[in-house]
């Protein structure tokens, strides 16, 4: 049985099977050809490869004020929400964060930043004049590895468990190495944000903006960089025997700063587009969410930044609780946030991958 939404979308998908204006947009409209009918899973598949770019509702001559009413980016991005919903692990935290995701970031990021101060404070090791630079006199390092790993091990798990499920309902068949490689490529490259045509996204109006895939290299790479800092000190660490402070010169720092002011242009830029982007080809109902995890990447660039710039100053308990309160927070939300739809995107392009090598029309 087919939601409201789900329904709407095997409705413009009839009309669009039968015009095919759009068919060199991006991979929604190829997938859409090959099949004749659209499944409950079919549907998710397609609002999954869809990148919002709003380019097919700009070109539609089947759009509002005409009887069909076709908007394809809305229909789309409606269904995608029900998919984070309906695939997450466990399901109630999936539906209380796109209701309220910008509220439950920010104060999960206050909760978890007071609970690490107030540890502090309790332990008697809020030091204003700790040791330079040197985290780990304030929070032991074997502590911080336990909350975070079982933190991190949570989301994981849970963003494993939402993602085989939908897999699973895709039935995507055996993959391949090249269908393997162009699914990279097209995740590393961001293909289908220059609206088919290499001109970009439609924002604010008609006009077509590359912006948006810019903002999202940032964030991705800056995000990337950041988390190897991360790995790379925990090798240092574990491996090398060489432990924090890190000095100005050294991989974890030159990575983690790069990395933070990537994030910080990124997710700036992107919350921005998000603020004067015009709502008619989105779904105004998933902003919380859109909005929640692009503050917490924010907050997280932030903060990280302003504790290498003041990690020698009295400052730097405060300032690493603030930090590893968000950086918590962001760990916690992944499955719930906007972040899990850069999974399910690659889970669908994948298929996409896979199912045109194949020749035959799916029924
Ligand atoms: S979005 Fe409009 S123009 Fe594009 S294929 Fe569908 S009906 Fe045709
Ligand atoms: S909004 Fe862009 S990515 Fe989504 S279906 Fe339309 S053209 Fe494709």
């Amino acid at each position: 049985m087919l939601t409201e939404y789900e329904a709407e979308v095997q409705r413009e998908m009839q009309i669009c099977n039968a015009c095919r204006y759009c068919e060199g947009y991006c991979a929604v409209f190829p997938a859409m050809t090959r099949r004749q009918g659209f499944t409950k899973a079919d549907i998710h598949y397609l609002a999954n490869l869809c990148h919002n770019c709003g380019a097919c509702y700009h070109a539609c001559q089947y759009a509002l004020p005409h009887e069909f009413a076709v908007n394809v980016p809305r229909a789309l991005a409606r269904v995608r929400r029900e998919t984070y919903s309906t695939y997450a692990w466990p399901p109630t935290l999936g539906s209380l964060y796109q209701r309220n995701g910008l509220t439950l970031a920010l104060a999960s990021s206050a909760g978890l930043a007071l609970f690490l101060i107030l540890a502090l404070l309790l332990g008697g090791s809020f030091n204003l004049a700790s040791p330079a630079g040197n985290f780990y006199a304030i929070f032991p390092h074997r502590l911080l590895i336990a909350l975070f790993g079982a933190v991190f091990g949570f989301s994981i798990f849970a963003l494993a468990i939402g993602v085989a499920r939908f897999w699973r309902d895709l039935a995507p068949g055996a993959s391949t190495a090249q269908a393997v490689v162009e699914t990279t490529q097209h995740v590393l490259a961001l293909t289908y944000l220059d609206g088919g045509q290499g001109d970009g996204c439609n924002e604010a109006d008609d006009r077509f903006t590359l912006v948006r895939r810019r903002f999202h290299h940032f964030t991705f790479y800056g995000f990337l960089l950041c988390f190897s800092a991360t790995i790379i000190a925990m090798g240092d660490h574990y491996i090398l025997d060489q432990r924090a402070p890190h000095a100005l010169s050294s991989w974890p720092v030159i990575l983690g700063s790069l990395g933070g002011i990537g994030l910080l242009i990124g997710t700036f830029g992107l919350l921005w587009l998000n603020l004067r982007r015009d709502p008619v080809a989105g779904d105004p109902q998933q902003r919380p969410m859109d909005r929640g995890f692009i503050v917490l990447l924010l907050l997280t660039s932030v903060t990280g930044l302003a504790l290498l710039a003041w990690r020698e100053s009295n400052a730097m308990a405060l300032l690493l609780a603030v930090h590893l309160g968000v950086v918590m927070a962001l760990f916690a939300t992944l499955p719930y946030g906007k972040f899990a739809h850069g999974i399910y995107r690659t889970a669908a392009l994948l298929k996409w991958a896979i199912e045109k090598r194949h020749k035959e029309v799916l029924r």
